[in-house]
């Protein structure tokens, strides 16, 4: 029986490591994250290994892309990113002493010539056609001599003893026969030089582990410590679906574009297979490294839930001190994210704003929508609000006709613009919520966003009268 017992005394060595393919996909930063905690509460050591030996598969921009996800999530590594395409040699050296131990044979089988020969077998995949064949290395795919007896055991710290019987592995490749390594060889022997003691990754590469196993055995000797190993839980979405990337919204790069916090992200994907012994959902990053522990990860499918992380990112803007708010909003401010030229930004008129639109959004993206009609000449008029907003187009007319009249008169503060509209809705038989559409929609050009006699208060009264005038005007109003 190979798998020895999980090593990982003395100082944990972690690693996270991504295949540039794209994105930095949110099930990978949920790895990436749960590796980052355990290294610090354990005083070990972060690792970024950029796993970029398909060529054909790997672009510049994507690894760079990477890494700046994971710096803005504050997941910055303690070593690397070291490249795995820089390490050919060493590949190459494991691939010789793999060969000299007799572990390898080459292979000349296309894969129709396998499918041909192997249809309807029990066993699945290689049948080890070329086992005994003595076929020379080079220009062929070189396949690892799995043994015929035996099980191969994973001790693993989240799904606990994983057994697989060799029967059931079939010679796999590690080189193909252009002489690249493949993943689980790369992956292995990284490993091992790179004195890895916990492998912590998605549940996906569980099947590959006993291969590595296998491997490690050899290249290692059958007694020598193997990494502690911890399998993940895959992401699924509400259909408990595996998330995909056509089908939902997996980058990480995307959140950060709408707008929400680093923080919080990090708190959701840290309760995508565990949670506080409490059962708290939002929690300060420190606690959550002091808490956090292998063995309480759960091994059943976490449904990644984007109204729930909408939830925490909305928890942890409400509890910002409004100058943090302010702080925090401020590349929404301006374009490029914001509508408005950079000119017409009034730092002051936000301030007054902040802490109600601090109430209402629940990502800093939607702060620009909120604010909009403060800072843009005139307001973007959602057409269906103003359809629906005055559908009773008599009622608006009154409505808005005596609110721009007593406007004009009235002392300029929230409360007073609040006495007049009531008194408004009430000579034209309205009850304010309604009468107050119309008006909301003409100065704001949205039905809905922040208050409105304080967003009045804030927008002046020449311009607001001014977009009452406009509304009017739009109703055929001279
Ligand atoms: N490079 C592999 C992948 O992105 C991960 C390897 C690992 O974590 O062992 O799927």
């Amino acid at each position: 029986m190979t798998g020895a017992a999980p090593g990982g005394q003395g100082c944990p060595r972690v690693r996270f490591a991504p295949s540039p393919t794209g994105f930095l996909h949110v099930g990978s930063a949920r790895t990436a994250l749960f590796n980052w905690l355990f290294a610090r509460q354990s005083g070990g050591t972060f690792v970024l290994r950029i796993e970029d030996t398909d060529a054909e598969r790997n672009r510049e921009e994507w690894v760079t892309g990477i890494v700046d996800s994971l710096d803005w999530l504050g997941l910055v590594p303690d070593e690397g990113p070291y490249r795995q395409s820089e390490r050919a040699a060493r590949h190459q050296e494991a691939i010789d002493r793999l060969w000299d131990a007799g572990a390898l044979y080459a292979c000349d089988c296309t894969r129709e010539e396998v499918e041909r020969r192997t249809k309807g077998h029990a066993k699945p995949g290689y049948d080890g056609f070329c086992r005994e064949r003595g076929l020379d290395r080079r220009g062929h795919a070189l396949r690892f001599r799995v043994p015929d007896e035996g099980t191969t055991v994973v001790h693993d710290l989240v799904r606990g003893e994983v057994r697989f019987p060799h029967a059931a592995i079939e010679d796999f490749v590690v080189v193909k026969s252009n002489g690249q390594p493949l993943f689980v060889l790369a992956n292995v022997v990284d490993d091992i030089d790179m004195a890895i003691t916990h492998v912590i990754r998605g549940e996906d590469l569980l099947p590959s582990t006993p291969k590595a196993l296998l491997l490690w055995a050899v290249l290692q000797g059958p007694d020598a410590p193997v990494p502690a190993f911890a399998h993940l839980p895959m992401l699924v979405n509400e259909k408990r679906q595996k998330l995909s990337k056509r089908r939902d919204p997996v980058a990480v790069e995307v959140y950060r574009d709408e707008g929400y916090l680093p923080e919080a992200l990090v708190n959701y994907l840290a309760l995508l297979g565990w949670s506080h012994p409490d059962g708290r959902e939002i929690i300060e990053l420190d606690e959550i490294v002091a808490r956090f522990r292998l063995e309480d990860v759960n091994h059943s499918p976490a449904f990644f839930d984007v109204t729930k992380l909408h939830h925490v990112d909305a928890e942890y803007l409400r509890s910002m001190t409004p100058e943090s708010f302010i702080e925090r909003a401020g590349p929404w401010l301006a374009p490029p994210l914001a509508p408005w030229p950079a000119e017409n930004f009034d730092p002051v008129a936000f301030a007054r704003m902040a802490p109600l639109v601090q109430e209402r959004v629940s990502v800093l993206g939607e702060v620009p929508g909120m604010v909009d009609f403060l800072f843009l000449d005139q307001p973007v008029i959602d057409e269906r609000s103003w359809a629906e907003a005055t559908k009773d187009a008599e009622a608006a007319v009154a409505v808005l006709g005596g609110v721009a009249a007593a406007f004009r008169e009235c002392p300029w503060q929230a409360d007073e613009l609040h006495a007049v509209t009531s008194a408004v809705a009430e000579s034209v038989g309205k009850k304010l919520g309604r009468a107050q559409a119309p008006v909301r929609v003409a100065v704001t050009g949205r039905s809905v966003g922040p208050p409105l006699f304080e967003s009045l208060e804030v927008l002046g009264r020449e311009r607001a009268i001014a977009r009452l005038d406009a509304a009017l005007a739009r109703l055929g109003v001279a």
